[in-house]
């Protein structure tokens, strides 16, 4: 997730913020729908995060004092549990990895998201053995990959760095975390194209699964998420 603009919504703005919150804020449109991802206590805290929970303790640490000046004592800071999986690997190498993924804008053109492509594909294949997938870099290195492959319409190869982020995803999203949907939704609809049906359905319903919780079955992704599905069923029972 990054972060592309600033919406002011004065209701959201009344709950505070945790690294490991029982909430999380989804859009529908314009709309800002607001979801609880586990049980709540009565006369528990509402909170959401208001930051790429993925990052590190300390980058996240500076983020919110940077962007929110105060300091979070949230139970994932306190435990740092992730941070050493997080930063995984060879420092030289995953420090080269995030300048370059944080130098990636927006790209529009194809020949732009073909540069991209080409500078993740090197670096991929240079820091092979220097940097496993859970390094936080390195995925989102994948990720990068794999919208410069969609965007290219190298379905075969998104796929391929796809599904190499769902183990990563499934570590740092345990729970029911709206991103992980999505990735899984973009996952399956991939092994979809390439006519994997069975795998393609079993992706898609970890999908639903979680979305359900994250996004509710009226949201229009889900409604999208759902027709996929069938589409894959009515195929399969064909064949
Ligand atoms: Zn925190």
């Amino acid at each position: 997730m990054q972060d592309v603009g600033v919406g002011l919504y004065p209701s959201m703005s009344l709950l505070n913020h945790s690294c490991d919150p029982n909430c999380v804020i989804i859009f529908e449109g314009y709309q800002l729908l607001l979801r609880s991802v586990r049980e709540i206590q009565i006369g528990e805290e509402l909170t959401v995060s208001y930051i790429e929970s993925l990052m590190p303790t300390s980058e996240r640490q500076k983020q919110l004092k940077r962007q929110y000046c105060f300091e979070c004592d949230c139970c994932l800071c306190q435990d740092q549990e992730k941070d050493a999986k997080k930063l995984a690997g060879e420092e030289p190498a995953w420090k080269e990895v995030k300048d370059a993924v944080n130098e990636v804008k927006y790209p529009k053109s194809k020949e732009e998201w073909e540069k991209v492509l080409a500078k993740c594909q090197h670096l991929l294949s240079s820091h092979k053995s220097r940097l496993p997938d859970t390094n936080i870099y390195q995925l989102k290195l994948l990720d990068c990959a794999m919208d410069a492959c969609i965007n290219l319409e190298a379905w075969e190869q998104a796929l391929c760095y796809g599904s190499r982020t769902l183990g990563p995803y499934r570590l740092y999203y345990p729970d029911f975390h709206p991103l992980r949907a999505v990735q899984l939704m973009r996952v399956g609809k991939l092994q979809y194209s390439q006519g994997m049906l069975p795998q393609a359905l079993e992706t898609l319903k970890q999908a639903y699964d979680i979305m359900k919780v994250t996004h509710g079955t009226d949201h229009s992704l889900m409604q999208a998420l759902m027709d996929l599905k069938e589409q894959c069923e009515a195929i399969m029972k064909i064949h």
